[in-house]
């Protein structure tokens, strides 16, 4: 018996796992599995969502004209060179279609974002690692996995799950070692969290060359993970590239209407940054102190490892949060068993997390 051949790679593919968002029998729970926002959406999305269900018969606007004029204008970026996308997921994988094909390597740094070994594989390309220092990105160890089939080269950063960034500088020099015929994809889905002054999410390094495009999301400072909205700021070249082989409406109605009034609402995005700037150093200083190790994150969530602690594993741990309403993520896929992904959510539920970890651990008085 023959059956339809399948495109050599795509059985390869280990699917992606999102983060559980239900614990059978439990009651309320507290999701933080997803570095979904603390705070929920802005109530001017939320409304902008009202309105358009009255018109959900109208096809979207194609070219995502209004939402594309509101990310220039709030992001200080050219609307003509941004490419919108059903989640930057999307556009990740209209990368590499574009630009990777069976015989390609598409490189990232060891522990970076599974999407992008998926979306090398769904196309016949190969992907490839290069080792991290202290769990960042290693800028010697990505430009020495460089080959002459190395086609593109995702960075994260800050990086998912590690939460640990590379510098404006350091970045810069990746992408000079770089040669002009890779593209460096800056995935920047946390840019809006970070508090660092050596950072930078990389608008001038797209500006100043053909080879960088930069990836941003709607779907974690915005709180906007159920519409499925992501942008690329793409050179002129890029941009035109990916607008030919995406889907003419990829950007549903609902989600033009919510993304361009949550990034107008700059006071509920300020207050999400202000309550991450509080609670993400809170929660990585109330688990140190409770002797675990811990990266340091620039994002909306922690990386907590649970290695040299005996019986107390990073599964046990896990076990006991479900047992108590609490998801988490668990990180075996990414390579970290020994560690689970927290992230910020409200001050009630890191209050809860950190005292049922203390219980874990028999720290409570
Ligand atoms: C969450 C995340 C994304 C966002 O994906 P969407 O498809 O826009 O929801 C992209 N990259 C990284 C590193 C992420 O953590």
């Amino acid at each position: 018996m023959s059956r339809p051949a399948v495109q050599s790679g795509i059985l390869d593919i280990a699917p992606y796992v999102g983060g559980e968002s239900d614990i059978e029998g439990a009651g309320q729970i507290i999701k933080l599995s997803s570095n979904e926002g603390a705070l929920g959406p802005s109530p001017a999305a939320a409304e902008a969502f009202a309105v358009i269900s009255r018109d959900l018969h109208r096809y979207p606007d194609g070219d995502c004209a209004a939402l594309r004029t509101a990310i220039g204008e709030v992001h200080g970026v050219d609307a003509a060179n941004v490419v919108c996308g059903s989640g930057s997921d999307e556009i990740i994988s209209l990368i590499c279609q574009a630009y990777a094909g069976p015989g390609d390597e598409v490189l990232y740094s060891r522990h970076g974002f599974l999407m992008y070994p998926i979306s090398a594989q769904a196309v016949g390309a190969t992907p490839v690692t290069a080792p991290e220092t202290d769990l960042t990105a290693d800028v010697d160890a990505l430009l020495a996995a460089v080959t002459e089939r190395t086609r593109i080269l995702f960075l994260a950063n800050p990086n998912n799950p590690t939460g640990t960034y590379i510098s404006a500088d350091e970045v810069t020099r990746l992408r000079d070692g770089l040669r002009d015929d890779i593209l460096l994809v800056i995935d920047a889905a946390y840019a809006e969290y970070v508090e660092r002054p050596d950072y930078d999410a990389g608008v001038n390094l797209v500006e100043g060359g053909d080879n960088v495009v930069m990836t941003r999301t709607f779907s974690k400072i915005y709180g906007l993970g159920g519409m499925r909205l992501g942008w690329a700021y793409c050179p002129p070249a890029v941009a035109d590239v990916l607008h030919r082989i995406r889907g003419p409406f990829n950007v549903n109605a609902a989600a033009q209407a919510a993304g361009a009034a949550a990034v107008r609402d700059a006071a509920f995005t300020a207050k999400v940054r202000a309550h991450n700037a509080r609670w993400l150093p809170w929660t990585r200083d109330q688990l140190l102190a409770l002797g675990l190790k811990i990266t340091d994150s620039a994002g909306n969530f922690v990386l907590v490892c649970f290695d040299g602690l005996d019986a107390n594993t990073a599964e046990a741990a896990d076990g006991f949060l479900k047992q108590h309403g609490i998801i988490v993520r668990r990180m075996a896929g990414y390579g970290l068993p020994d560690c689970l992904r927290i992230t910020i959510g409200t001050e009630a539920e890191m209050r809860t997390v950190v005292d049922t970890l203390a219980r874990f651990l028999g720290r409570n008085e």
